[in-house]
C-alpha cells in the first residue's frame, strides 16, 4: 500500500482528523478581526486564500482564478469550472506537502494559516435555488406506509427521482438556532384546522450537492457529464414540521412544513477528494422497472458516505452528557443518484445555475439505526426513542440539538470529513 502524502500542516496527518491533503474543503470564514473569505480546511488550521494570493503564492494559477479566490463567496469561483477547481486544489496539494517549502517557510506563513478555533465558518456560498429531492427507496417506502399503508410507493417513484422546489432564502448556516414554527395543524384527516406550533418537528438527514456550473435553458445535462458540474457535497439538515406537512401537502407537496429552515455544513468536500469512495450504481433487482434512457449513465456511482445524526437535548447539554446518536447511516444506499437527480432536473431544459443546491432527500438505509429522521425512527411516534439521560424522544422538542456528521473512511486510504451541521431548537414566538 502507498502510503498517503504528507503535510507539514500540524495535525494534518492524523488520520483521524478527516482534513487531511486528501480532503482541502473549501468554505468561507469570518473572524480574528478579518472580513469574509474563503478558507480551505487542513487539520486544525484554514488557509486563507486571500493572504495566500497577496502573499504571491499561488503565481502559477490563471488570473480569474486568483481573483475568484480573493473573494468573500465561493460563487465566483464556482463557476469557474471543474479544470480551474482542479489547478487550485493541486497547487494547495503541492503547496501543503511537507516537500514543498514556499508556504511553510514563508515569512508570512502565521497570516495565511489561521487557527480553526478562532474562526466562525460562513455560508460557502449564496445559495440560487434549492431543489429538494425524495431519493432514499427506505425513505419513500417508511413514509409512504405510514400515509399510505395499501400503497407506500406511488407509481411514479421507481421511474425519476421525485423532487420539489424548496426555497433558498431560509437555508441558514450550521449552528444557526431554529425557531419552532407555526402553522396550520388538525386532529382529524378532515380538519378543521387551527393555527399554532409545530408540535411534530423533525430532522431530516440529506446530502446536498453544489452546483458549480449550470446549463444553458432549454440544454439538458448528460446524465454521463452531471457530476461535472458539482463542486462539491455538503451535508444538510431539511428541518421538517410534521404535523404542518400532514395537512398542508396534498395535492402539490410539502411547502411551511419545510420552508421554516435548512441547516447547511460548511465545508465543500470536492467529488475529486471523494474519488476514492465511488461505488459503481449496484444493478437493481430485476423486479424493478429500468431507468428511461436519459437517466441511465454509463458509469454512473454512488458515494460511501458514513452519515450520522445524534441529539443532545438542553438538560444533557447542561449536564454534559455526550449527545446520543440516532441515525446511522451512510449515503451509497442511494436508489437515485445525484448525477441522474441532475440530468431528471435539466431533462425539461430547465436551467441550473452556479451556487444552486441540490439534495437527496432524507438519506434512509434499510435497518432502523439508518433511518434518517424521526418519523422513520419513531415510526410516526409510536415507538419513542431513548436519549443518553433516559428522556424519551418522540419528535423534537425544544432546546434540542441535532448534530450531523459525515466522514469517508476505508483501511490504506486517508479519511475525509464533512465536518458538522448543528442546530437547537428555540421555542416558537
Ligand atoms: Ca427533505
Amino acid at each position: 500500500m502507498q502510503s498517503a502524502a504528507q503535510s507539514w500542516v500540524e495535525g494534518a496527518n492524523d488520520s483521524a482528523s478527516g482534513f487531511s491533503l486528501a480532503n482541502l474543503p473549501f468554505g468561507v470564514v469570518g473572524g480574528e478581526g478579518r472580513g469574509l473569505r474563503i478558507g480551505v480546511r487542513i487539520g486544525a488550521f484554514i488557509v486563507d486564500c486571500r493572504a495566500l494570493v497577496e502573499a504571491g503564492l499561488l503565481a502559477r494559477l490563471d488570473d480569474s482564478i486568483r481573483t475568484a479566490l480573493t473573494g468573500e463567496s465561493l460563487n465566483t469561483f464556482m463557476s469557474l469550472g471543474r479544470e480551474a477547481w482542479r489547478s487550485a486544489r493541486a497547487e494547495l496539494t503541492r503547496l501543503l506537502n511537507a516537500q514543498t517549502p514556499d508556504l511553510r517557510d514563508h515569512p508570512r506563513r502565521k497570516s495565511i494559516m489561521l487557527p480553526e478555533w478562532g474562526m466562525s465558518v460562513r455560508l460557502p456560498c449564496t445559495i440560487g435555488d434549492y431543489s429538494d429531492f425524495y431519493a432514499s427507496l427506505h425513505h419513500a417506502t417508511n413514509v409512504g406506509s405510514m400515509f399510505r399503508p395499501d400503497n407506500p410507493l406511488l407509481p411514479n417513484w421507481k421511474h425519476m427521482p421525485i423532487g420539489y422546489h424548496g426555497r433558498s432564502s431560509s437555508i441558514v448556516m450550521s449552528g444557526t438556532p431554529i425557531r419552532r414554527p407555526h402553522g396550520q395543524t388538525v386532529q382529524s384527516d378532515l380538519g378543521p384546522p387551527t393555527f399554532g406550533p409545530s408540535k411534530l418537528m423533525d430532522y431530516e438527514l440529506e446530502v446536498g450537492a453544489l452546483i458549480g456550473t449550470g446549463n444553458a435553458m432549454g440544454e439538458p445535462i448528460h446524465v454521463d457529464r452531471a457530476l461535472e458540474s458539482v463542486f462539491g457535497l455538503v451535508l444538510l439538515n431539511d428541518w421538517s414540521a410534521r404535523d404542518i406537512q400532514k395537512w398542508e401537502y396534498q395535492p402539490l407537496g410539502p411547502f411551511l412544513a419545510k420552508n421554516f429552515a435548512s441547516s447547511l455544513s460548511g465545508w465543500v468536500v470536492s467529488l475529486d477528494a471523494l474519488e476514492p469512495f465511488r461505488v459503481p450504481l449496484p444493478a437493481r433487482p430485476a423486479s424493478d422497472p429500468e431507468p428511461l434512457e436519459y437517466l441511465r449513465g454509463t458509469n454512473d456511482v454512488v458515494f460511501d458516505v458514513t452519515l450520522e445524526v445524534s441529539i443532545a437535548s438542553a438538560a444533557m447539554r447542561s449536564a454534559g452528557t455526550p449527545a446520543t446518536v440516532v441515525t446511522l447511516g451512510n449515503f451509497k444506499e442511494m436508489y437515485w443518484t445525484i448525477a441522474q437527480m441532475i440530468a431528471h432536473h435539466t431533462s425539461s431544459g430547465c436551467n441550473l445555475r452556479s451556487g444552486d443546491l441540490l439534495a437527496s432527500g432524507t438519506v434512509s438505509g434499510p435497518t432502523p439505526e439508518s433511518r434518517g429522521c424521526l418519523l422513520e425512527r419513531t415510526w410516526r411516534g409510536t415507538q419513542p426513542i431513548t436519549l443518553g439521560d433516559g428522556a424519551e424522544r418522540k419528535f423534537l422538542q425544544d432546546g434540542d440539538e441535532v448534530i450531523m456528521r459525515a466522514w469517508c473512511e476505508r483501511a490504506g486510504v486517508p479519511r475525509i470529513g464533512f465536518g458538522e451541521c448543528r442546530g437547537i431548537v428555540t421555542p416558537a414566538r
